[in-house]
């Protein structure tokens, strides 16, 4: 599997080509003001990616979509309960001062357990509610094996957790979200946070401060 990660200023928010080394297809997960590095990470590698996901729609993670959609015509993918906040990109960006292009509109809603195909892998989808009422986990593996790398948006962090105080955000269901759906996953797994650094389900749950009070 191809992991490319990139972040710029302002939000620093991570966005991922997520790769089929045999057949190069492939996934990209939350364009932001980064995308211009994802689509030419993408070129450069000859990859042909078959569908644009989005773990949530803060406007961070989905500043890129317009130029996305533009450059690959591949479908994107939300959960219906943020699509509140997808609507309002332009607005949450001018709260910040900035200017957001408007978005195209939502090809997918997730639906419960749906399974996005590319090449010999697949991400599973997992609702995870809390930082805002859409958050989903994207669960990536090869088809038929365990998915071992957690897209998990802005729910999770290394060393820290997803804030709750934005509209439609509530703290209890995001640590209920965490200690049931994603820990659920393993020790071994790997988390490919929203923000900052990688990291595991074992060191976030021995050492995570937000979490380690049974
Ligand atoms: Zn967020
Ligand atoms: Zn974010």
């Amino acid at each position: 599997m191809i992991v490319e990660t990139q972040a710029v200023g302002p939000f620093f928010k991570n966005g991922f080509v997520v790769a089929c080394e045999r057949t190069r297809e492939a996934v990209v997960i939350d364009p932001g003001d980064e995308v211009a590095a994802l689509l030419a990470f993408a070129g450069r590698n000859l990859l042909t990616v078959r569908s644009i996901l989005l773990t949530h729609a803060h406007v961070d993670h989905v500043t890129g979509v317009p130029a996305a959609k533009r450059a690959l015509g591949a479908p994107v993918y939300l959960h219906r309960d943020d699509l509140f906040l997808y609507e309002r990109a332009v607005e949450q960006g001018a709260m910040f001062g900035l200017h957001v292009d408007p978005l195209p509109p939502v090809d997918e809603f997730y639906t419960p357990g749906q399974i996005v195909p590319f090449g010999d892998y697949e991400a599973r989808v997992h609702c995870t509610p809390g930082h805002c009422p859409g958050g989903v986990c994207l669960q990536i593996g090869k088809v038929g094996e365990r998915g071992d790398d957690l897209f998990v948006g802005d729910t999770l962090f290394a060393g820290s957790i997803g804030r709750t105080d934005l509209p439609g955000g509530d703290l209890a269901t995001l640590i209920k979200s965490i200690r049931t759906v994603l820990f659920a996953f393993g020790d071994a797994a790997r988390v490919h946070p929203g923000h900052g650094p990688s990291t595991t389900i074992g060191q976030e749950r021995r050492t995570n401060p937000f979490l380690m009070t049974e």
